[in-house]
């Protein structure tokens, strides 16, 4: 088997580069920003990242577990990215609804919207229609059928309760604190979602069980992605933990 050397200069540029996109995502319309406009971009947006940022999870409200903690990755009823969603807010969102509506032109999804997989595919609605035929403006109802007046899952989640027991929360870092969720630490990276560390590889579910495993090889790819992001991310907590070396 082939070996791959990557020299340092190489892996740190690389790494520089991962660090940028999580960072920026698509704030520089594609093009890649200068070292100036950067240190600009960070010293506008990292701040206020950091003090308003909101955690996305899903679950049943009232209840203490999440069942699947939304990160950069995880699509959208929408089928796009959360990470393609309005996620950075200049000012602490104080209380009423938090709707992150999507930023990809032509989409008409006005709040992110977990929809749960079955398997590797999104649950279908119980009109047997798949989410994707169905609109992606609020209330989703069917494109297909003239019976469906909105999506709704007759899936079982792995806490036992339906589906549409559940909901997208959107919660501030004072409402999670106030009922004791995790905050993690504060990061500088864009559409975090709900990760809060490396314990938000698993499902909540998975979490709570009394003996787990090593963590297992997923099945589908986009819980992949996820992953390889929580490992990087986990990786870029440690290592930044004492140096805030993007404010100075
Ligand atoms: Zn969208
Ligand atoms: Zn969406
Ligand atoms: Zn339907
Ligand atoms: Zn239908
Ligand atoms: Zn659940």
């Amino acid at each position: 088997m082939e070996k791959i050397i990557v020299d340092k200069t190489t892996s740190e540029s690389l790494d520089d580069y991962w660090e940028y996109t999580r960072i920026v995502g698509d704030d520089d319309g594609g093009k890649l920003f200068t070292p100036a406009q950067y240190e600009q971009y960070k010293k506008r947006v990292v701040p206020q990242r950091m003090s308003n940022r909101l955690y996305v999870s899903f679950g049943v409200p009232g209840e203490a577990m999440e069942c699947k903690l939304v990160g950069p990755e995880t699509q959208c009823f929408c089928a796009h990215r959360f990470k393609q969603h309005k996620t950075d807010f200049e000012v602490d969102a104080c209380g009423g609804p938090l709707a992150l509506p999507c930023q990809v032109k032509g989409c008409r999804c006005t709040a992110y919207h977990y929809v749960a997989l079955n398997g590797s595919q999104p649950a279908r609605c119980r009109c047997k229609h798949t989410a994707r035929d169905h609109s992606e403006a609020g209330g989703h109802p069917c494109n297909v059928c003239t019976s469906c007046s909105g999506f709704k899952s007759p899936w079982t989640c792995g806490c036992g309760k339906p589906s549409h027991a559940h909901q997208t929360l959107v919660e501030t870092r004072q409402q999670r604190q106030a009922v004791g969720k995790p905050v993690g630490r504060e990061v500088p990276y864009r559409a975090m979602g709900g990760l809060t560390g490396f314990s938000s590889l698993a499902d909540g579910y998975l979490r709570l069980a009394p003996h787990p495993g090593p963590v297992t090889q997923p099945a589908s790819e986009p819980r992949r992605q996820e992953e390889d992001d929580m490992a990087y991310f986990e990786r870029r907590y440690q290592e930044r933990v004492s140096s805030l070396y993007y404010l100075s």
